[in-house]
């Protein structure tokens, strides 16, 4: 064996195996200048042992590396043999109750979905399955790499913070005390020593950017001429790209070049050619003129192989900290320390400070060595964790431009450490308050977004491919907010209220640039040419969604923080909208008797926008002055008496209004861009904060003004007022325009429209809209999904919103409204809805798609077949409104409503002489069927002191007045009660007309009868 070696490679051997690490150690420990001697030490032997030839011999470099560097170092630090000086440590120390091991790539990692703060908060096998969370709902993702098992960390559990093996012991006393106890004082002195020194020189040497010249007390006397050419990894040239110019570069085959290849892309760099400068400097050459053509050239250096040897021992020396550390928690204190002190340089001096900063300019596998040790130092020592999550938030900026710019994934920045930092509740509560972390993270990410049109918006329009790569990285300083939110605070300080409101501003400038954003114009003669871009909007809005949702539960957990946060809100809304006619000619509507003042504003002929986070995070704030009912307690607080419902809804509106035309198809020609917004702003990704908020902006509207005048301003957004506004306009209409398109979008407008006042009046599932928690709400969710059909688990929790920590709250209510129904021989189980549940069955739930509608009433009508009863499909019976939306129901009893009803079933009784669908008419039914099932209830809960404001039965009863006489709404029905052409509304009509006489019949025996003549008035006020 011995004979195939080379002899040089022999003779080198045999030099080094001559030193005795307890003689070397035995001079140190009786030096003056221990970091001279030190660096002697490293400057002579580093170069012998590494980087002797082309290519390196990890094993031979390994030993030897152990036996004249790293063994004397042992020594030094243990006093005696460290065989039995580590062991002595391990004894003496009281371990860590954290595990804190670090995940490899593909590792096993667990989550408890019962006890876990948040879904970043994971065990190892081992821990897991030694815990008690193995007997509880669990997640179970495999690692990508980077993190460690949080057991033991009695923040990221609600219960079971230790497995078996971490268990506290219960005598001993909780945490805080100094590890550094357990070590002698000798020990304490050495250990600092020679951590302060290597730390240093693996540092130094680690971002060191000069390529031939080593640093001053590491120069060695006589330097050969020995040279690496290093190829650098980069995220723009392909595998192939670099396969093919190594082999014509340094001459070498195609398996070389991929050997080469290979690791470049793993470690981040690797040396191609070996020899003297000139030789080296060629192959630089050749490969930089070979990939500059398309894009920026691969990074090439050509460095001394002494610089390569130190480096390379400088990882090796990192790697030593990180295992020697393990012995005893007392080392790991000082190494931590060691790390933190500043420099003689001040602020961002300390090595950790310098190793950050200088992340981006390392290549992968130095980046990854040092941040596994930060992982098992800085991270598992409480007390340095604080300090580092302050080193951390110091230099957020900075690291996160870094990290923009770098073109290395995510896993591979130090920017990613913010999840093991952010997550951890009390470190984020404290950077909040001292770093003012929330604010520094929002303007990180909008210094990032600098392209803005003339308002001030963010704009995406044109966006070139490098801006599209940079916006996907910032996205990461969205989910360091996500991170930063998650858990939310039990108190509140005084600083808290200060700092998270601070960062609520910061917020609101963020989506005041997002507010009108990528604005719209109806198409008409041509196509749109080009499809614009609306991606990244959209990107944007589905990133921040949970954000949004978090800042309102953040808010809704402290009155005074609610208070505040909703006049700032309000106040940015103004800013936004100040003038809200933004310069439209003012005209006024009348409707029986009724006028309002509003603006000439038609959504298909001016720009409009999809996106309004401003308004609807206020929709949100103002639910919540419902629910926690500050709006009730406080009422001086809040403004209130400034609120403009006209401006309030008119952009919501604006919003529904393009939904509507777009389904009505008038624009066709805007493309498919158009088509994919209306289709997420819908979504069950996005409609928490879109389509739901725009909807609760409304109603918050419509409760607050006069029922009639919203109607009116709804007709004309809709572009509808003239058909309701001009008496037999319908008539004329469908006589004199035989443009059958214009008709049939006319319809289709009307339907929507009312189909829009069925949800403003139906949809109080929300907490703070209607008297219900969110366990109805999701009740609700649940029981339209299933009576489209019967569903699986998988697809049951798809059509379900999922919150930030990725449940739907599906499974805790699940029992209450379904059948599980266990598979047969093949397929899957099935969850089938309680047969009880049919009757909470609204046919306009408005999550429901056009699609999922018409099934859910097929099955609804067949289902009813089945058990012999009859087809209708009657509103459900509805939970109360909260007070501050009560009066949102009088929409039902107002005039303009009492005429858009009995026009339309005009139309329907004359059926041959109007355009009109029977979509509309069963719209028009839904409607009376709530507006009785409304009266019923007033009726049931009235109390001797009230007066039942709410009679509908009596306005549907009175014909219209001269000088038309038309027939009243009751007769109307009754009409249509035997039309032959409403065959399949008849069942519906029958119900409205028994419901009608039952609540009749209630009424007249109700105590409060005899209030009946008058009541048509009482209503006005
Ligand atoms: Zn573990
Ligand atoms: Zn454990
Ligand atoms: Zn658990």
């Amino acid at each position: 064996m011995a004979s195939e070696l080379e002899p040089e490679v022999q003779a080198i051997d045999r030099s080094l195996l001559e030193c005795s690490a307890e003689e070397i150690a035995g001079k140190w420990l009786q030096a003056t200048d221990l970091t001279r001697e030190l660096y002697q030490h490293l400057a002579h032997y580093v170069p012998k042992i590494y980087c002797r030839g082309p290519n390196p011999f990890p094993q031979k470099e390994d030993m030897l590396a152990q036996h004249v560097l790293l063994g004397p170092m042992e020594w030094y630090l243990c006093g005696e043999d460290p065989a039995f000086g580590f062991p002595k440590l391990e004894q003496a120390n009281k371990p860590s109750h954290l595990c804190g091991r670090v995940f490899k790539v593909g590792e096993p990692t667990y989550s408890c979905r019962d006890c876990a703060v948040d879904p970043t908060c994971v065990l190892c096998m081992e821990c897991f399955l030694g815990s008690i969370h193995r007997d509880h709902r669990y997640r179970m993702t495999t690692s990508g790499g980077g993190g460690f098992c949080d057991c033991g960390d009695t923040e990221a559990w609600k219960e079971g913070p230790y497995c078996q093996k971490h268990e506290l012991n219960t005598s001993e006393i909780e945490e805080e005390e100094d590890p550094l106890v357990h070590l002698s004082e000798d020990v304490i002195a050495r250990t600092y020593n020679i951590f302060a020194i290597m730390f240093r020189y693996a540092v130094e040497i680690l971002i060191w950017e000069k390529e031939s010249e080593l640093p001053e007390d590491l120069e060695m006397v006589e330097k050969s001429d020995t040279y690496y050419c290093m190829l650098f990894n980069d995220e723009v040239h392909t595998y192939e790209q670099v396969i093919y110019t190594l082999q014509k570069a340094v001459n070498c085959t195609q398996k070389e070049a991929i050997g080469f290849a290979t690791t470049v892309d793993r470690d981040g760099r690797r040396s191609v050619r070996y020899g003297d400068f000139q030789y080296c400097e060629q192959a630089k050459s050749v490969i930089v003129r070979n990939t500059s053509r398309q894009t920026k050239p691969l990074k090439v250096q050509v460095m001394h192989s002494s610089i390569v040897a130190h480096q390379n021992f400088g990882l090796k020396l990192l790697s030593w900290l990180g295992s020697i550390i393990g012995y005893s928690d007392g080392l790991r204190r000082i190494l931590c320390q060691v790390g933190l002190q500043e420099g003689p340089d001040g602020e961002n001096s300390s090595l950790v400070d310098r190793l950050m900063l200088s992340d981006s300019k390392l290549w992968k596998g130095a980046r990854s060595v040092y941040h596994q040790l930060f992982m098992s130092s800085l991270l598992m020592d409480l007390k340095y964790k604080k300090l580092f999550a302050v080193r951390f938030a110091k230099n957020y900026e900075r690291l996160q431009s870094d990290y923009v710019t770098d073109d290395h994934d995510r896993e591979f920045s130090v920017a990613d450490l913010s999840v093991q930092i952010f997550t951890v509740p009390s470190l984020a509560r404290m950077l909040i308050t001292e770093e003012n972390l929330m604010s520094i993270i929002i303007k990180t990410f909008m210094d990032h977004l600098r392209h803005r049109d003339a308002q001030g918006r963010f704009q995406f329009e044109r966006y070139t491919a490098l801006q599209a790569f940079k916006f996907r990285r910032v996205q990461s300083l969205i989910l360091d907010l996500k991170y930063v939110l998650i858990s939310k605070p039990t108190e509140w300080s005084d600083e808290l209220r200060q700092k998270f409101l601070e960062g609520f501003d910061a917020f609101l400038e963020l989506l005041k640039c997002m507010q009108g954003m990528d604005p719209i114009t109806r198409q008409v003669g041509q196509h749109i040419e080009m499809e614009p871009e609306w991606e990244a909007a959209f990107t944007l809005q589905m990133k921040l969604t949970h954000v949004i949702s978090m800042m309102q539960d953040w808010c809704a957990s402290d009155e005074k923080v609610l208070i505040e946060a909703y006049k700032k809100c309000l106040a940015v809304l103004m800013q936004c909208h100040g003038g809200y006619t933004d310069g439209e000619q003012p005209i006024t509507l009348s409707i029986c008797g009724h006028s309002v003042e509003t603006i000439r504003y038609c959504v298909s002929q001016e720009k409009v926008s999809i996106h309004l986070p401003v308004s609807r995070l206020l929709a949100g704030l103002h639910v919540l002055l419902s629910k926690s009912e500050v709006a009730y307690k406080f009422p001086e607080l809040l403004p209130l008496s400034e609120l403009s419902p006209p401006m309030l809804i008119e952009h919501p509106l604006r919003c529904l209004v393009l939904c509507a035309q777009v389904h009505a198809g008038m624009w066709r020609r805007n493309g498919f861009s158009l088509v994919n917004q209306i289709y997420y702003y819908h979504n069950v990704k996005c409609r928490r904060e879109m389509f739901d908020k725009d909807v609760v902006m409304l109603q918050t509207g419509v409760s607050m003004m006069d029922p009639n005048h919203f109607l009116m301003i709804m007709l004309s957004r809709f572009e509808l007022y003239q058909i309701f506004s001009t008496p037999d306009y319908g008539k004329r209409f469908s006589s004199e325009i035989t443009h059958k398109d214009v008709v049939q979008q006319n319809n289709t407008l009307i339907e929507e429209m009312l189909y829009l006042i069925i949800m403003l009046v139906g949809e109080r599932f929300s907490p703070g809209v209607g008297q219900v928690n969110a366990t109805d709400e999701i009740k609700r969710e649940i029981i339209h999904q299933l009576s489209i059909k019967p569903m699986a688990h998988s697809e049951l929790v798809k059509s379900l919103p999922e919150d930030e920590n990725k449940e739907t709250g599906m499974e805790s209510v699940i029992e209450a409204v379904a059948h599980f129904k266990k598979p047969g021989l093949t397929g899957r189980g099935m969850y089938e809805l309680k047969p009880e549940c049919a009757k909470e069955f609204n046919l306009y739930f408005y999550h429901f798609s056009r699609a999922e509608q018409s099934k859910a009433e097929e099955a609804q009508r067949k289902l009813k077949r089945q058990n012999r009863e009859d087809t209708a499909l009657p509103p459900p019976v509805l939970p109360p409104f909260c007070p501050l939306f009560a009066s949102l129901v009088n929409i039902l009893q107002s005039d303009v409503m009492l005429c858009i009803m009995g026009t339309i079933l005009q139309w329907a009784v004359e059926h041959n002489g109007y355009a009109w669908s029977e979509s509309m008419l069963q719209r028009v039914l839904h409607l009376i069927g709530m507006a009785l099932q409304e009266e019923k209830q007033h009726l049931e809960n009235v109390t001797e002191e009230h007066v039942v404001t709410f009679t509908f039965t009596q306005k549907i009863s009175k014909p219209g007045e001269a000088p038309k006489n038309s027939p009243s709404i009751l007769a109307m029905l009754e009409t249509l009660q035997n039309a032959p052409y409403l065959e399949v509304h008849k069942d519906m009509i029958r119900w409205i007309l028994k419901t009608f006489n039952a609540v009749k019949k209630m009424r007249e025996s109700s105590p409060t009868s005899p209030v009946a003549e008058t009541e048509g008035t009482i209503m006005e006020e």
